[in-house]
């Protein structure tokens, strides 16, 4: 692997690339532009000019070159191939080498899928103001002005200098040299060649290489923080027409295959055993990669983790922080009589109760560490036709993206000892997650890697939420509640997906799964409450390709189960504490299923916001 800078300058000018942000009142077109406002070069538009040069070259000096990765030839066309480009005697011709081949699936022997991995470019100097250039609008089927229209166009002010980061996952010397030609044979950039605009100069400083192992805390857990430093697409399970939509925390998923891309870039072997069951799926032994959640910066710990469904929050001011509501809602499901219903009713917390305000409560935003959800921007771009250099009718798509700056936590656990120094390893590389890799999209900083604050032991949650059902439910409700010791509390700190059911009336909703994990105890179980909502997963494998959508419980689900009268503590204790370690349900190593029993959250009282 090699790092670089690449600084872009415009000595005829400005540069123009249209097609990526909306054109304010009074302008035709604007160059890209940052959520900020600055003018950006983005990662797609940078590739492909780069791509379009070199392949250029290749053709120059008549060595096999593909047309942007379709693995065909323009100067020798033949009948359309299946598969990727193997116009280099059966292998990817050099610019597919590059800069990739298009391909949806990973092939068996490649790592990756592009051996150029390129960011945006963003203004290396302070940015003055945007200047508008005046031109005239061409019809393209007559090639003549058309009725001598005036069009306005937005472009940076001149003198501006961009820096883009990248890498080549390969560190081979004529994989480095091929690169080097494409920057020299890279003359221009964007539109409006005729108007002054789109001639660049690039220049490529590669950067020294460092791999210092990331030092890991001791213990087979450990916590990450992690910041976006460029904006993230994260797949959704199932994408509307040319809209992309993006998820708003991180699956284990994206963070593993983060690390297993680091890792395949690095390793001499990849098949490696210690690194293959690092990564192995759905094998007790692998190590979980959780979930990340967004967390607000300087938020104290605590779990980073959705709310539990029965979470409330005053509808009018937020200050008035967020409530568990599963107290109440277990005495309303173990009343006994008409009479208690109607007792109880005015002191059943529905309305928010800071003196003075009774205003009614709602779901909480956010997460258990943030106050809403990250800022996202859309991302909208034109399909170009590359035979017509115009853009293709009616083909805008659209990508939802994470903005840079969002910082997640979660942990990886379960870590297997002979695993660590490769985490270490990969963890000292540039991670991305979620799509895009190649554009820079994803990429993130670590922030900090810690192990977790522990959380009270199994017992003494237990205790404390016996001591809070009594004190609501007895002393505060004066219901004559009598099932204290037998109650069973397990909350979602991430979707669930049950295996596979065989039509049994509760398929999927979480129960069976949990029923399950208790064995033998489970017979006479009792369900007295459930709060769960339900959504679609799917996965992505990087050689199998996208993964059946399945039925998942949402993180946040709440159960209460009730135990038969002769099973005691010890009976459950083990299997508790077995769930909540290993987590329950299906690709439990992606995160899935992480449960924990008895939420501390359900007997703190009111949590203020801004005391995280
Ligand atoms: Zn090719
Ligand atoms: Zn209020």
């Amino acid at each position: 692997m090699r790092d670089f800078e690449l600084v872009l300058s415009f000595p005829s000018g400005s540069v123009l690339i249209g097609g990526h942000s909306p054109a304010p009142e009074g302008v035709s077109v604007i160059h890209a532009r940052l959520p900020d406002g600055r003018p950006v070069i983005p990662a797609t538009a940078l590739r492909g000019a780069l791509r379009e040069s070199f392949e250029g070259m290749l053709r120059a000096l008549d060595e096999p070159a593909c047309a942007g990765g379709n693995g065909e030839d323009p100067r020798r066309p033949r009948p359309m191939q299946e598969g990727s480009c193997q116009l280099n005697d059966g292998q990817p011709c050099r610019a597919c080498r590059m800069f990739g081949g298009g391909r949806a699936q990973l092939p068996n022997d490649q790592r990756t899928f592009s051996a150029l991995v390129l960011g945006e470019a963003v203004p290396s100097s302070e940015f003055i103001g945007w200047r508008t250039r005046h031109g005239v609008a061409i019809d393209r089927s007559r090639q003549s002005a058309s009725h001598q229209r005036l069009f306005r166009r937005a472009v940076p002010e001149e003198g501006l200098t961009f820096r883009a980061r990248g890498r080549l996952t390969v560190d081979d010397e004529k994989l480095r040299n091929d690169f080097e030609a494409a920057v020299i044979a890279t003359t221009h950039i964007g539109a409006g060649k005729s108007g002054g605009l789109a001639r660049v100069e690039m220049s490529l400083h590669w950067c020294e290489e460092k791999t210092h192992p990331q030092a890991l805390p001791d213990g087979d857990e450990l916590e990450l923080e992690l910041v976006l430093r460029a904006p993230a697409s994260i797949g959704v399970p199932l994408a509307l027409g040319n809209f992309r939509d993006t998820r708003s925390h991180v699956p284990g998923s994206a963070l593993r295959g983060a690390i297993g891309f680091a890792l395949a870039e690095i390793l001499p072997d990849p098949s490696d055993k210690a690194f293959q069951d690092l990564v192995a799926d759905d094998k007790k032994t692998a190590a979980i990669f959780d979930f990340l959640y967004p967390v607000d910066p300087d938020k104290g710990p605590g779990l980073a983790a959705p709310w539990p469904i029965t979470a409330r929050e005053c509808q009018r001011n937020r200050d008035h922080g967020v409530i568990d509501t599963l107290l109440d809602r277990i005495a309303v499901a173990t009343l006994k009589s008409p009479e208690d219903a109607l007792r109880i009713e005015p002191q059943i917390r529905e309305r928010c109760a800071e003196p003075g305000c009774n205003h009614v409560l709602k779901s909480p935003q956010g997460t258990r560490r943030a106050q809403g959800p990250p800022k996202t921007r859309i991302v909208t771009r034109v399909a170009m036709d590359r035979h017509r250099g115009s853009a293709r009718d009616g083909a805008l798509f659209s990508t939802a993206m994470i903005e840079q700056g969002t910082r997640f936590v979660g942990r990886i656990r379960n870590i297997p000892a002979e695993g660590r120094e490769h985490l270490s390893l990969a963890l000292s590389q540039p991670l991305s997650l979620g799509r895009g890799r190649a554009m820079g999209w994803g990429s993130v900083d670590i922030d900090r890697i810690a192990s977790p604050i522990p959380m009270d032991s199994l017992q003494k949650r237990r205790e404390n939420f016996e001591m809070a059902l009594e004190k609501r439910l007895r002393r505060e409700l004066q219901l004559d509640f009598d099932l204290a010791g037998r109650l069973l509390v397990f909350t979602l700190l991430s979707p669930l997906i049950s295996p596979e059911q065989g039509g049994t009336s509760d398929a999927g909703d979480g129960r069976a799964v949990i029923a399950a994990e208790l064995g033998d105890v489970a017979e006479g179980l009792e369900w007295l409450f459930m709060a769960r909502r339900f959504d679609i997963e799917r996965g992505w494998d990087q050689r199998k390709g996208p993964r059946r959508p399945v039925r998942a419980v949402k993180a946040g689900g709440v159960f209460v189960a009730l135990l038969p009268k002769e099973i005691l503590w010890d009976d459950v204790s083990g299997a508790l504490h077995r769930m909540e370690a290993q987590g329950i349900g299906e690709r439990t190593r992606e995160g899935f299923g992480r449960v924990i029993c008895f939420d501390p959250f359900i007997c703190e009282g009111t949590r203020q916001r801004e005391h995280g």
